[in-house]
């Protein structure tokens, strides 16, 4: 039984096929530059074989995920002999508003709720909707499924999710927290409840996201009690080029003393600050490491910053959930830089937190493990993360009736 994971963005489409027999990648890919010039599919069959380049025009969405499509059935680098072998085609959703608390099939309805929602994600939730036409019109029969990033969080308490603005902004418009990376929080923390040995209804787990966009989940029970991204993904860390949390009145004080309109601020916010607009150097993290601690003042100040405030959300989050077992590492930069675990975890020890530190140099690309001494009381563990299989497994459930296809409870 094959299926097709589908995360389309604003001008990218991110592809993996599985075979959920053994859940392993039959082949993925991404397409680069959907409608503009230059665009190219870098494509690979399995998930570590080689990559080759097609470069071709790809006018939009559609154009894109048929380009995807007649690769996976080329008979020189596709991986099927027909699409009738893709059994359904699962799209990651970025916001599902309050609707949503599952996975669900797509049909009217739930094409519709995601419309409600692009007033809250305007540059995702249309992307993801026009993934989900182009499936619908190139494979009328096969069925698709919407996972959604902030279906995960829905499980916040009020006083975790409610701003504390006049009442009617959250009745009326739905201002709120709902968090983001939920799919990965949910693979994360589950996870990590495994590899600690604890029933995951029984674990405390503090999941630390840290990719291109970054966020923190409490996950209490296996259920999202809190986290760090809010109403939008700029909320809470400092990530590559988003600001996270700021004093609100510096929004009006620099829009008013530098004439600037509400796209302009928004721009300043979401793709100018973070570690690019501190450092001024780069928004990669790789690149501010090179070197450490010798590489510059601002690259350092950069690092102290985004790490300071990862281990103040550990703090609180502790405090939210009356202690913790682990903080479990994941995404790009907490799987992959010790640097920035080690500024993390660096005298925590006082909340139980202690990590080994030649354990945690050692733990990178793609290895996963406990980096902490045997007599921490929490342990800190770096876990990678898999949204595309978490995506692929709902998808498979839905199908197959272990969830209900409007809820995504388990049936
Ligand atoms: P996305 O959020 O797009 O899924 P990823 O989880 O792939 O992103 O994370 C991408 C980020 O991971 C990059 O911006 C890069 O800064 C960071 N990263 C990748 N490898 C390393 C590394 N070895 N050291 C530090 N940061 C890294």
């Amino acid at each position: 039984m094959n299926i097709l994971v589908l995360n389309c963005g604003s001008s990218s489409i991110k592809y993996q096929l599985f075979d959920m027999r053994n859940k392993s990648v039959l082949a993925k890919g991404l397409v680069h530059r959907v409608g503009m010039n230059g665009s190219k599919i870098d494509h690979r069959k399995g998930d570590k074989g080689d990559k080759f380049t097609v470069n071709e025009e790809v006018i939009d969405h559609k154009d894109g995920i048929k380009k995807v499509l007649n690769l996976l059935i080329c008979k020189e680098k596709g991986v099927l002999s027909s699409l009738d072998e893709i059994k359904a085609v699962g799209h990651r959703v970025v916001h599902g508003g309050e609707k949503f608390a599952g996975s669900v099939l797509i049909d009217e309805d739930v094409l519709s709720a995601v419309r409600d929602c692009i007033g809250f994600a305007p540059l995702h939730n249309p992307p993801n909707l026009k993934g989900i036409e182009a499936v619908t019109e190139l494979m009328p029969t096969v069925k698709q499924s919407a996972v959604f990033d902030t279906a995960f969080h829905q499980t916040m308490p009020q006083k975790a999710y409610l701003y504390a603005l006049p009442y009617m902004f959250y009745e009326k418009e739905k201002i709120r927290r709902y968090g983001f990376h939920g799919t990965s929080h949910r693979f994360v923390s589950k996870r990590a409840a495994e590899m600690l040995k604890i029933p995951y209804e029984r674990a405390k787990i503090i999941t630390c996201h840290l990719g291109n966009g970054c966020s923190i989940a409490a996950v209490d029970g296996g259920v999202s009690v809190d986290t760090s991204m809010g109403h939008t993904p700029l909320e809470g860390l400092v990530m590559g080029t988003r600001c996270g949390d700021i004093d609100p009145a510096i929004i009006l004080f620099i829009m008013k003393k530098y004439e600037l309109s509400p796209n302009e601020i928004d721009n300043l916010l979401n793709k100018h600050s973070g570690v690019q607009g501190l450092s001024g150097e780069s928004n990669d993290l790789r690149d501010l490491e090179e070197g450490w601690p010798n590489r510059s003042e601002k690259a350092n100040m950069a690092l102290d910053v985004y790490s300071y405030r990862i281990r103040k959300y550990i703090g609180s989050y502790m405090a939210v959930m009356n202690g913790c077992n682990a903080i479990a590492f994941t995404a790009g930069v907490g799987e992959n830089s010790p640097i920035v675990r080690s500024i993390v975890c660096k005298e925590l020890d006082f909340l139980g937190v202690k990590i080994d530190y030649d354990l945690n140099e050692k733990t990178w690309r793609g290895v996963e493990g406990d980096i902490s001494t045997p007599d921490a009381k929490v342990r800190t563990l770096v876990v990678g993360t898999n949204e595309e299989l978490v995506i692929a497994e709902d998808t498979l459930d839905l199908i197959q009736g272990r969830l209900h296809p409007k809820t995504g409870k388990p049936v």
